[in-house]
């Protein structure tokens, strides 16, 4: 046996840990399978969706026998953004985990990240830290209303954040989120939201899925078309710069995303989570090779698989409950992922993907399928 084949036979069946088994976790278990690997997942939850795909160690992701077990696995990696920085770093002394530490402790942190992106020449709201209600009252004065008022660490679909307009909004929100340590963000005018995710291999390898655009609803996410209609080549080249940038800076191993406003021609960053994304589910049927098998890849030292979409595609999630799946299937070209969680107001327990041959019947594809999922209760 030459040493690619040991090298090639050594990721045949290899272990993967994942910190984290939610609908993320699952989704790379699913791809993880076809790859042939064995995955364990950790999570304190006994009913996480990737339970149903490898192994599930249920626990506190600080429990140390837990983490023990984790680190039998060839290499770790995480699907769930607040798991805590030093668990990561306990793993990191026995095993190999992509993407690392630095990244997380870097994307847990708005303020981190904001400071991150503005060392690197990447454009961003005007932002300030905020500890207090005069530092509050400065930082308006410079960045002006209205603007953003967020928690810097444990925000998610548009948890711990307030847009301010007025005097009076302001003292509401800090009165609410004043405990923890604040971020104040200019509020953008975008005219889309926009995301770009991209992949880097243990061997250096880079490669970017095209720009998407995104619809959000009371903070969470609804709706990706991609690729992002309408974009134009230095659009799309400004995002992939963007991320590149910040994949050699963190010394990045995994898929990256990076989620974007636009404004007229420019891009500002939002931010970033440092693991497989939402806005890349579309990848499972719209691209050549899902984010979800590229994360594989990249984690296992593999050669990446072309990030190309075959086609205009839209993603829409399925938020509070499940829509007839009869209906959904009914429309050409649809696939329906169920997550397998209990629905409840407001928890993402599927998602739609659907294709065209072109912009046009993608749209009445669409528009038939959010006719199908209005009639549910969010
Ligand atoms: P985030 O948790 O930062 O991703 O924010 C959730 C959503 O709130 C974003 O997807 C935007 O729709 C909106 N948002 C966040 N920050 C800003 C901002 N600075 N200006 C305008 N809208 C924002």
């Amino acid at each position: 046996m030459n040493a690619r084949q040991a090298g090639a036979s050594s990721i045949l069946g290899a272990h993967v840990g994942v910190l984290g088994a939610g609908q993320l976790g699952r989704m790379l278990g699913l791809a993880g399978r076809e790859l042939g690997l064995q995955l364990t997942f950790l999570d304190p939850n006994a009913e996480s969706p990737a339970g149903a795909i490898g192994e599930l160690v249920v626990a506190d992701y600080t429990d140390a026998l837990a983490l023990e077990r984790l680190a039998a696995a060839r290499v770790i990696t995480f699907e769930f953004e607040n798991v805590p920085v030093a668990a990561v770093r306990a793993l990191e002394q026995k095993a190999t985990v992509f993407p690392g530490s630095r990244a997380l402790e870097v994307a847990q942190d708005r303020l981190s990240e904001k400071t991150c992106f503005r060392s690197l020449g990447i454009a961003t709201p005007a932002f300030e830290a905020v500890n207090s209600w005069p530092e509050l009252v400065a930082a308006l004065g410079r960045v002006g209303m209205p603007a953003v008022l967020k928690t810097r660490r444990f925000g998610y679909d548009g948890k711990g954040q307030s847009v301010l307009r007025s005097e009076a909004d302001a003292r509401v929100a800090f009165e609410r989120l004043g405990d923890a340590p604040l971020i104040l963000e200019a509020f953008v005018p975008f005219e889309r939201e926009l995301s770009i995710i991209a992949v880097r291999s243990s061997l250096g390898e880079v490669a970017c899925y095209p720009l998407v655009q995104n619809q959000h609803e009371g903070g969470i996410l609804r709706k990706t078309l991609a690729p992002a209609p309408g974009v134009t080549v230095p659009l799309e080249r400004a995002a992939s710069q963007y991320i590149e940038k910040l994949l050699a800076h963190l010394d990045y191993v995994g898929v990256l995303a990076l989620e974007l406003f636009q404004v007229g021609e420019q891009l500002l960053a939002n931010e970033i989570a440092p693991r497989v994304h939402n806005t890349g589910h579309w990848t499972i049927e719209g691209a050549s090779t899902s984010q979800f098998e590229n994360h594989l890849r990249a984690i296992l030292g593999l050669p990446l698989g072309a990030t190309d979409a075959l086609s205009p595609c839209a993603m829409l999630n399925l938020i509070g409950d499940a829509p007839d799946p009869s209906a959904v299937l009914a429309v050409p070209d649809a696939h329906l992922h169920w997550y397998g969680k209990a629905p409840r107001p407001g928890r993402k327990v599927g998602h739609i993907t659907v294709r065209a041959p072109d912009a046009e019947t993608l749209a009445r594809r669409v528009a038939e399928l959010e006719r199908i999922i209005s009639s549910l209760p969010t």
